[in-house]
């Protein structure tokens, strides 16, 4: 044994985030630590499988059998036996929202609710944090898992409440279910008209009935006190440990929220930002005028280069845009939330000003709305090497997956939403538009980059669960048999190549990351599970040993 120093990291249930001061961090600074496992999958067509990983300074050293690393590394190296682990390379989430998972931790979870007698049960048990001011705040709703699944109302939601002004998201975040006293608060009344590119679901006489959709919820959302700066920090601190403890070493932040984006911008200033952040302009909100006066940014691990416009809705509430209607709700076609002119705009004014424009299109109409504008005003402004973005792509004829994959578009989408929507997406949308839809394998044909997410807290963020749901196009219990539209699953090394290169690709940074070679980055993650080559039920009771950012460890299980 070369190493001076060997730490062990086993794959006890508990786990911890590695506190101030482990040897890790006592390490003499310019060592090299090695790290030894059962197999390391590097990505790199040169030498895909190693079994030893050497990191200086933040940087992959070397890469390959223990001998070969040890010699490289030196007698002083610090030497991290990983046992039985499968190393892979820094794992990102494509498409996430920070300020929304923060807020998901620290409000009342609705997720999983079978009734509405069990969300009032989970109200009444509501935790400290899901109080901003004096409003109770909750999320994760979703009719379609209730015994009666319609539209809640503000009747349904408990007497005891009646004087608290209670506001909760559903799951896709595109509706907020209100109680009365909210109502009262936002001041929306029968009178109140709906908002372009929203609706205020109406009981029968005319009167709110206490759900608002997409664009009217900023008529609650205006009173809705935010949280304060100690909160603030404290869920968004809570937010990033947790995507640590899931294996990532990346987010894409799908629409940042400028205050997020200065307390990320301090941390990242003061080296306590735990992992990379690659931030999206929230190009909805009024926020957008500052971020195109402060155009780019580069920091040590926080990057803002890019913009996220949203174009349409979910399909879930029938918020998608689609070109015809909606094959279980005749006349009706979803809602476009930014006008063609508008989108075009804002379009034009961020990749003046250097911005990637990542669009959220989830309906057929949507989609081939970004694919006339931004491929239009790429070629207006004669720009290269503009990678834009598709979030979601869901539902995509076949002349636009073509057009999309030709274009160099990336396709950012998310496995675990073509699993949550497959028992009612055909439904939405029928037979035949269904063949262009969660259609991975046709956005790859076509030649898409695919850049794989969670859209979290919309699906929980952990990656072990999205490459399940890749691989398999099955719920957790293996349903359907063989899974949903097969064809488009995606292989073990596709899967995770996407979460990996992709993601890299879609953020500019595959000169430095998602592969693992020796003056890449060195982020890293060791895995109980191959994710490659064992059976995809595995990934579900898979778990995280340790997470490496840069060459820091951010997470780690405890040691045996
Ligand atoms: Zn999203």
């Amino acid at each position: 044994m070369l190493g001076a120093l060997v730490l062990w990291v086993g794959a006890s249930g508990c786990s911890r985030r590695v506190p101030e001061g482990t040897p890790a961090e006592q390490a003499v600074e310019d060592a090299p630590t090695v790290y030894v496992a059962r197999r390391i999958r590097t990505l790199d067509a040169a030498k895909p499988e190693a079994q030893a990983l050497a990191v200086r300074d933040g940087k992959v050293l070397a890469v390959g059998t223990r001998e070969e690393v040890l010699a490289v590394a030196g007698a002083t190296a610090r030497v991290v036996e990983l046992g039985d682990a499968t190393v892979v390379p820094g794992l990102t989430d494509s498409h996430g929202h920070l300020a929304g998972l923060s807020q998901a931790l620290a409000s009342v979870r609705l997720e999983g609710t079978t009734s509405l007698e069990e969300v009032r049960q989970r109200l009444e048990k509501a935790p400290s944090t899901a109080h901003q001011g004096d409003w109770l705040v909750g999320q994760g709703w979703d009719q379609n898992d209730w015994a009666t699944p319609r539209f809640p109302t503000l009747f349904d939601m408990g007497e005891h409440l009646k004087d608290t002004p209670v506001a909760l998201w559903r799951i896709d975040g595109h509706a907020l279910w209100l109680n009365g006293a909210a109502l009262k608060r936002a001041n929306i009344t029968r009178d109140t008209k709906d908002p372009e590119g929203g609706t205020i679901v109406r009981l029968p006489e005319g009167d709110p009935s206490g759900v608002l959709i997409d664009n009217a919820m900023d008529l609650a959302l205006k009173v809705l006190p935010p949280p304060t700066r100690e909160q603030h920090e404290a869920h968004l601190r809570a937010a990033l440990e947790h995507c640590a403890r899931v294996g990532l070493t990346g987010v894409h932040d799908a629409g940042m929220d400028l205050r997020t984006f200065r307390l990320l911008q301090a941390w990242d200033k003061a080296g306590t930002l735990p992992l990379r952040v690659y931030a999206m302009a929230d190009g909805q909100t009024d926020d957008r005028v500052q971020y195109l006066k402060d155009g780019p940014f580069q920091g040590k691990l926080l990057t803002m280069r890019a913009v996220k416009l949203l174009l349409d809705g979910a399909l879930g509430s029938r918020g998608a845009a689609l070109g015809a209607a909606y094959s279980d709700e005749p006349g009706h076609r979803g809602l476009l939330l930014l006008s063609p002119e508008e989108y075009a705009a804002r379009v034009h004014a961020f990749v003046g000003r250097g911005f990637q424009v990542a669009t959220h299109a989830i309906g057929d109409r949507a989609n081939t709305l970004v694919l006339d504008t931004v491929l239009r005003e790429l070629a207006a402004t004669g720009t290269k090497d503009a990678r834009p973005r598709v979030e979601h792509a869901q539902i995509m004829t076949a002349e636009d997956i073509s057009r999309l994959g030709a274009n160099g578009f990336v396709a950012s989408v998310q496995p675990t939403h073509a699993t949550s929507d497959m028992p009612w997406a055909q439904k939405r949308v029928g037979p035949d538009r269904i063949q262009g839809a969660y259609a991975w394998q046709k956005l790859k044909a076509a030649g898409a980059v695919l850049a794989l997410g969670s859209d979290f807290p919309v699906e929980r963020p952990d990656v072990l669960a999205g490459l399940y749901a890749a691989r398999t196009r099955q719920d957790a219990s293996g349903q359907p048999p063989g899974g949903w539209q097969p064809d488009q699953r995606l292989s073990g090394e596709e899967a995770l190549e996407a979460f990996t290169a992709g993601a890299a690709y879609a953020s500019f940074a595959e000169g430095q990351r998602g592969r693992l070679k020796p003056g890449m980055d060195a982020d890293f993650v060791a895995l109980s599970v191959d994710p490659v080559d064992a059976p995809p039920a595995d990934l579900l009771t898979g778990q995280v040993r340790l997470t490496v950012v840069a060459g820091r460890e951010v997470f780690r299980a405890d040691a045996k």
